[in-house]
Order: structure tokens, then sequence, then C-alpha cells
């Protein structure tokens, strides 16, 4: 660190000399350096001159030839640099007190005068060094204070940019996070299709805008045939995968901007707009059908299925989405009782539809006590013998406004709310009091068993007690029971059914596989049931002659069924081919209009009777 100068100056060199020796003398610390000069001009010189405004004080002696101590303190003082060099005067002029005043006007801080007593001298001298280096430390202070401050903006500049960098990264991050939680609140996660929120904000939209442009709009609701008997059968997992690829063919079959959503299970919705609907509306549906018709492969499986379309239509059929989602829904269910793979535009009709269903609901809970349940019995016959082998006892309603209906009218209905399971033991205990009947009659058919529907919902705990119970009641014998239940019901719940059926089956209860060939049954499941016959779905033996798939299809149930050692009955036969057919493969009963519809218990009997003594 540098020192401060004391500037001596004087024009008498001896005055010169003395001073700096006082000064030297008391400088033992070097504190301070002495800088001389010799008239006010050199002063100025070294004043002005200098780098750094390093003079703690200037001894000025005034009377000087030239440029008197007065003058030159003028000077220095007018300069920015020296303005506050402190001086002090030399002088002998002890006595005058005007000029000791125009002194102190020219900027003196103190005065001395000649002869110099040295401690005075060398006192003041450390005093404005002392107040020299103070500020001189203060100067340093500052610059360091002022490169602290410095450092510290590199430093708060550094954090800030850290921060902001951290801040871009997470709104980068939330706003993927936004994106993501927006497509799991908008897509299906399966399929990646728009879910079914999504699909009500987009039909609100599209309802607005097709009111706004008087334009048209379609939506189509479709149902996969059959997904819950394959998925049941074969897995989740190939469930899921086939609903994956369903969704990519419904969609590749449709416009890039037409809407295509999951609602969830099997149910898609595809949503047009901008038509004049009704004919490409048909179009689409067509070209969806199409899209499902040829088989999926699922790892080792090659699975075949169908979609059922509903369609209704803005503005036609609503206006707005509850009434259009509903009608397309109602119109689907109509498409799928009439065949799988089918499409049905919704009409007023089907309201109708709705509300007769609704009724029939309402009357099935009161038809078993009103007593309008009556049983018919459709015979199944031995092929090569031609011997009646057995019946099958076939539920009739005699509704009071509709008259006589078939099963196939009611069944479903009655499954679907809930009804089943009393009229189910009606069927049972009606069943047994035929079979009682008939063991009394004297006519010989005493021994032919009556086969009876039961339904999944029948399917519990409780059946085998019931069934016995009823068996000991009317005191027939369990040979003259049999069981029919529906493949593709049966396998939903494999665990449960087999447990009961085979409760059922040790009583020396036969039991029969129904509808055989429309469940996907494997050899493994059936191998684990407790079967004693497999009845061959109707939709086989239908084209029988004219479809040779269908031949080889039953053909392969006969070789199964025997291996297995069951006993095969074909359903639904209506014609001599059919049923000539079917004795070349090999099958062992059968049952048809073309023996026989089913019949009232005693019609049948005199049937029987007269082609028997025929
Ligand atoms: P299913 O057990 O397969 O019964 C055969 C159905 O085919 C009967 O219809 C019968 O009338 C009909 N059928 C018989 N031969 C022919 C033929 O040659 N050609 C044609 N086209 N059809 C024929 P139905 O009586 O309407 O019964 C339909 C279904 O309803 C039954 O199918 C059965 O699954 C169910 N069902 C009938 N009665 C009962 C019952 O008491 N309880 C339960 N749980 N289900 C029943
Ligand atoms: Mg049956
Ligand atoms: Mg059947």
């Amino acid at each position: 660190m540098f020192s401060p100068k004391v500037l001596l100056v004087n024009d008498h060199p001896a005055s010169l000399l003395a001073l700096e020796t006082l000064l030297t003398r008391a400088n033992e610390n070097n504190d301070y350096e002495v800088v001389t000069a010799r008239s006010g001009e050199e002063a100025l010189r070294k004043v002005l001159h200098q780098q750094n405004d390093q003079f703690a004080v200037i001894l000025l002696d005034v009377s000087m030839p030239g440029m008197d101590g007065f003058e030159t303190a003028e000077i220095i003082h007018s300069h920015p640099r020296s303005a506050s060099v402190p001086i002090i005067f030399v002088t002998a002029h002890y006595a005058d007190e005007m000029h000791r005043l125009k002194g102190y006007q020219k900027g003196a801080v103190d005065y001395l005068f000649t002869p110099v007593i040295p401690q005075i001298l060398q006192n003041k001298v450390s005093v404005f060094v002392e107040l020299a280096k103070k500020n001189l430390q203060l100067e340093h202070k500052t610059r360091e204070l002022a490169e602290l401050n410095r450092d510290l903006q590199v430093q708060q500049m550094q954090d800030l940019k850290r921060i902001n960098a951290t801040l871009e990264t997470e709104i980068v991050e939330r706003r993927q996070a936004e994106e993501r939680a927006h497509g799991l609140a908008t897509r299906d996660p399966l399929t990646g299709l728009l879910n079914r929120r999504s699909l009500i904000e987009h039909l609100e939209r599209a309802i607005s805008r097709a009111a706004r442009q008087k334009t048209g709009l379609a939506v189509l609701f479709l149902d996969m045939d059959r997904f819950k008997t394959i998925n049941d059968t074969l897995g989740h997992d190939v469930g899921d995968e086939l609903l994956i690829q369903v969704a990519a063919r419904t969609r590749s079959a449709v416009r890039d901007s037409d809407v295509v959503a999951r609602l969830g299970g099997d149910e898609f919705v595809v949503l047009m707009e901008g038509l004049p609907a009704y004919p490409n509306a048909a179009e689409v549906a067509k070209k969806i059908v199409q899209a499902h018709t040829p088989a999926y492969t699922i790892g080792t499986n090659c699975l075949k299925t169908s979609v059922s379309i509903g369609i209704s239509l803005y503005p036609q059929d609503g206006n707005s989405v509850q009434v259009l989602m509903k009608n397309a829904d109602l119109a689907m269910y109509h498409a799928k009782q009439q065949r799988r793979g089918s499409i049905q535009f919704f009409h007023e009709e089907l309201n109708a539809k709705l509300l007769e269903r609704t009724q029939l609901q309402l009357e099935l809970q009161q038809a078993v006590e009103r007593e309008e349940f009556e049983l018919y019995y459709q015979p199944k016959v031995e092929i090569i013998s031609g011997r009646v082998a057995g019946v099958e006892a076939l539920l009739r309603w005699h509704h009071p406004r509709l008259g006589l209906i078939t099963g196939a009218q009611f069944i479903t209905e009655a499954a679907d709310s809930g009804h089943l399971v009393p009229i189910g033991e009606w069927v049972i205990s009606a069943a047994c009091a035929q079979a009682r009947r008939w063991l009394d009659s004297e006519r010989g058919l005493c021994k032919m068993p009556i086969a009876v529907n039961i339904a999944i919902p029948q399917i519990h705990a409780e059946l085998p007690g019931a069934i016995f119970k009823m068996l000991h009641k009317h005191g027939i014998p369990p040979s003259c029971l049999q069981l029919e239940i529906t493949e593709s019901l049966l396998i939903r719940d494999l665990e449960k059914a087999t447990a009961v059926l085979r409760e059922i089956s040790e009583g020396g209860i036969t039991i029969a596989i129904d509808d055989f060939g429309t469940g996907y049954s494997s050899l493994s499941v059936l191998k684990a049931l407790p079967i004693d016959i497999l009845k061959i779905d109707q939709s086989f033996v239908r084209d029988l002659g004219k479809n040779l798939g269908d031949n080889a299809i039953v053909a392969a149930i006969v070789n199964m069924a025997r291996a297995l050692a069951l006993r095969v009955v074909a359903e639904g036969v209506e014609t001599k081919e059919q049923l000539a057919i079917l004795k070349n493969l090999g099958c062992d009963e059968y049952q048809g209009y073309y023996f026989s519809k089913p019949l009232p218990a005693d019609v049948l009997v005199q049937q029987l009777l007269h082609t028997t003594s025929a």
C-alpha cells in the first residue's frame, strides 16, 4: 500500500531544508513521503501532475517571488483533482490578522509561523497524514465493496439464470404432465381412442355446429358380438388385444375427421359430421361391419367376431347428446337381436319395442303366480333306430295380451330382469310332475327322460338339493331327468358351475351342453365338466349339405364327442337331407321340426302313440 505525501513549498533553500529535516526526523515509521518544491510553479506541477490525489497536506510558504503562496493555493484548489488537499500556510507575519484571514479565504486549513516549533509542525502534519490514510483506506474499502458488489451481481446473474433454467424445465415438465393428464382424462388407455367423457364433449359441439350450419350428423353405436364369451374363455389378455385390434380396424374404416370413441367394455361409438347423414351413415356402417369380417389373429388364436351397429341421426332422431346416444344404443340392441353383424337405424317403433319389453318384464313377474306357463315337449330321436330317446321340455307362455309365446321370445328378457330363477323352479317342478304322470301311465312312456333347460342364474349351490328334493317329492328316479345348459353361458363361471354340476351328475342326472359350437369351449373345458351329451347348435345344422364348412364342423364335433365318450344330438333338423348327412357323420340323435315340433304333453303322447301304432 502506498503512503501519503507531504509537500513542502518554500523559495528559501535553508528554510526548505530545515522543514524537510524536521519532518524526516519525525517520520521514523515512514508514514509519509516528503516532497519539496522551490516555487509556486513547481508546487503546481507536482500537485497537478501526480496521478492520484495523494498529498496529505501542503505546507505552503506565503511569500515567494513570482507566484506567491495565496496565488498558488488558489490555483491548487481550483483544480478538481486537488481541490480538497489541505494547505497550511507557513509565514513569518505572525501578528497580521488580515493576512491570516486572507489565507483562510484562500482555503488554508491552518497557519504555521516561523520559526516553526518542531513539535507543532510534526503534530499537525501527522494529523493530516492520518486523515489521508483514513481517506485512502476508505477509498480502498469502497473499491473492494464495489468489486464485491460486481461479483455479487455476477453471482446473482448466474443464480438467476440457473433458477430460470430450472423454472423452464419445470414448466415443460408441467406442460407434459398436463398433456398426459389431459390424455388420461380424454383417452381410453387401452385402445388410445377417445373415452366416453370426451365423446360427449365432441357430440355436444357437433350438435351446436350442425344446428348453426343446418347440417346433419350420425351417431353409430357399435357392440362386438360374443366378446364376453371370448373374454371369459380365452382370458382378459386375449380380450384386451382383441379390443385393440377392433379399435384399430374401426378407426381405419372411417375418415380421419370422424370421431371414434370407446365407451367401455366392447362398446364403441363413431360420430360422423356434416352429412346428408342417412345414405352415408349406412355406407360407413357397412364398411365397419366388413372391416371386422376377416378373422383376428391373437397369439395362437384365430378369432372370428362381428360388430352390430345401431345408428341415430341428427336432427330427426333427437337433438341432444342423451337422446341421440340412447336411440343409437336402442337401435344397436335391435340390430343384435336380428343377427350378428347387422345394422339398424333408429326409428320410433324401436322405442315402442322398448316399452313393450318393460311391460313384458312386469308381466313376467306375475306369470308364475297366474299359472300362465306351460311346458311343451319336443322328442329327441335315435338316428339309427328311429326310437324316441327322450323329450326336451320347452317353456311356453300363455300371455294374456299376446297369446302363446315361445321361449326364444322371453327367456332372455326373464334372465335380464332377474325373473328366471322362480320360473326355472317352476319348470323343474312341472317337468317332474309330468315325468310322474308318464310313469303312472300304462302306455309305455315311463322310461322317457325329460330334458330341462337350466339358465346360469339357476346354477348355484342350492340347485342340486332343490332338484333332488323335487325328484323325491314326485317319487321319480334321477334317470328320468336331464339338464341342458347353454355352452356360451356355462363357461363364464366355469369353476362354480363345475362343482354344482358334478353334484347333480353324481346324483344320477344326465347333463347336456346345449347350443354346442357357439361358445368356444376347449377340449380341456369339456373334459373338466361332468357332461354326457353334446347338442350341436342349430346354426351348424341349418346349412348342412349346402355349406361344406358346416359338414366339417359337425364331423369334428362328432369325432371329439366320441373321443370324450359323449353322445351327440343335432338340434333343429328340418329336412330328410340334413338327417341323412347327420346319420353319415355318425351323429347319435336328432331333434327338430322334421320329426316333431314342441307340443303340449297330451298332444305329443297322442302323436307318439299314433306313429308307433302306425
Ligand atoms: P334350445 O334349448 O336350444 O331349444 C331349441 C329351440 O329350437 C326351441 O325354441 C325349439 O322350439 C326350437 N326348435 C326345435 N326344433 C327346431 C327346428 O327344427 N327348427 C327351428 N328353427 N327351431 C327348432 P324355443 O322353445 O323358442 O326356445 C328357445 C330357447 O329358449 C331354448 O333353446 C332354450 O335355450 C331357452 N328355453 C326354452 N325353454 C326354457 C326353459 O324352460 N328354461 C330355460 N332356462 N330356457 C329355456
Ligand atoms: Mg335346449
Ligand atoms: Mg339349443
